[in-house]
């Protein structure tokens, strides 16, 4: 059966947009046309999803330069969307290098200038530490509301212990959770609050920096907080996106966590697997 193997979700700027990869699944193999050509989607505002979404998860494969690799394996995974061999020839940072910087820490991204931020979510705040130069791609990635940076720092790894004495010590967390992200979409916030909040941690912490509001993410007035999409079918019309979610209409807002969609094989319409398949 025909459908699209959900690679990628990436910003480019204020724009969300789905790397695709045309396969053809027959049961837990996918096979895909020679050469292997991606499609780039850019998503829009009002634009009608109808899909089955295949109950296998395929490893993404690689995106170099230039190219699409499919893997060479074409593993089925249960827990990611990237096997180990795809992950380790994209010669990235392994999870610990990037969530626990030691001493040793020799990735390329350790090294690099670093700030901890304060980013919010309506009015809520979670303090975070990044790349000094990815800081607002990284806000719009995570789909902040307002970015602020409380310290800057010489390397990942100092950023990171600054990063957990100031939650400790302020109380402020280093992740919230999805409910609390999803209500601040419908629920928005007001400026002079979250600058008050950014400004007594910012006292804290002793620095002196501006908060950064981001506007413009396309995504429709909201009439409800969305609830977080779970199923096998995505049947209506994009309200937009913000962060990792895709907000479509489906009896009221649906979030579609792109993380969750990635190695997916979409099919077209309602198509009904056969559990033999499978
Ligand atoms: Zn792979």
């Amino acid at each position: 059966m025909e459908g699209m193997h959900v690679i990628h979700f990436f910003w480019k700027d204020l724009s969300p947009h789905l790397i695709l990869h045309p396969v053809v699944a027959d049961g837990l193999s996918l096979s895909h046309p020679k050469p292997s050509l991606i499609q780039v989607h850019r998503l829009s505002l009002g634009e009608v999803w109808n899909y089955t979404v295949l109950p296998g998860r395929w490893c993404v494969g690689r995106l170099e330069e230039e190219s699409y690799l499919p893997c060479p394996e074409g593993r089925v995974l249960k827990e990611f969307h990237i096997c180990p061999r795809c992950r380790a020839s994209l010669g990235k940072p392994t999870l610990r290098e990037i969530f626990e910087p030691e001493e040793g820490c020799e990735g390329e991204i350790c090294e690099k200038p670093h700030v901890v931020y304060l980013a919010f979510y309506g009015e809520k705040m979670k303090v975070g530490m990044t790349p000094e130069e990815r800081l607002l791609k990284r806000a719009v990635e995570q789909g902040a509301d307002a970015v602020g940076v409380l310290l800057h720092l010489e390397n990942r790894r100092e950023a990171r212990a600054e990063e957990k004495r100031i939650s400790k010590e302020l109380r402020v967390p280093q992740a919230l959770p999805a409910r609390e992200i999803l209500a601040g979409m419908s629920r928005g916030f007001k400026r002079e609050v979250i600058e008050e909040r950014y400004r007594r941690v910012l006292e804290a912490v002793g620095g002196e920096e501006e908060l950064t509001i981001l506007r413009g993410y396309p995504l429709e007035r909201l009439s409800s907080a969305p609830s977080p999409w779970k199923g096998k079918r995505i049947h209506g019309r994009v309200l937009g996106a913000k962060g990792r979610y895709i907000i479509v209409q489906m009896g009221g807002p649906k979030a579609i966590n792109t993380g969750k969609l990635l190695g997916r094989v979409l099919v077209e319409g309602s198509t009904k697997p056969s559990l033999e398949e499978f």
